[in-house]
């Protein structure tokens, strides 16, 4: 009795596609030109009221490092800062209050601003030998755990 009614639903999920599939076009028709008439407005070039017509590519701040003279963007160098309590601190965040002065992420260029003493130029204040030596020592340890 079930393997009947099994099969006599067999027979008719398969009659009941054929006429489906022959009514879909003549609805799909109707749609799409409908479709078409809407996505004609969001077609329109420069319609985006952010984009100004002058745009320029992104400006990349550009510093330079006083170990190695060379212009490096701002982001790939570490900033030195001096702040107003007189202390010399690596600034990681790059963004402490204070004067600052801007050195590779490499600890070579670290001491030769040492050796020149061009970084206590920069920030126009005496940088002492501990305080070289902390820089270095964070300076190294962030190159281990990047
Ligand atoms: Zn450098």
């Amino acid at each position: 009795m079930s393997a009947e009614a099994e099969a006599e639903a067999k027979r008719t999920a398969p009659a009941e596609k054929p006429p489906a599939k022959g009514a879909s076009p003549g609805q799909k028709s109707g749609l799409q030109s409908g479709q078409k008439a809407g996505s004609k407005p969001g077609q329109k070039p420069g319609q985006k009221p952010g984009q100004k017509p002058g745009q320029k590519a992104r400006k990349i701040p550009m510093r330079q490092c006083l170990g190695c003279n060379q212009h490096k963007p701002k982001a790939e160098l570490l900033r030195v800062v001096r702040t107003p309590e007189g202390e010399t601190v690596l600034d990681f965040t790059g963004k402490k209050s204070g004067r600052g002065a801007y050195i590779c992420r490499d600890v070579a260029c670290l001491r030769r601003v040492r050796k020149s003493h061009r970084l206590e130029r920069s920030l126009d204040c005496t940088i002492s030998d501990a305080v070289y030596d902390r820089m270095e020592a964070e300076l190294s340890g962030q190159e281990e755990h990047p």
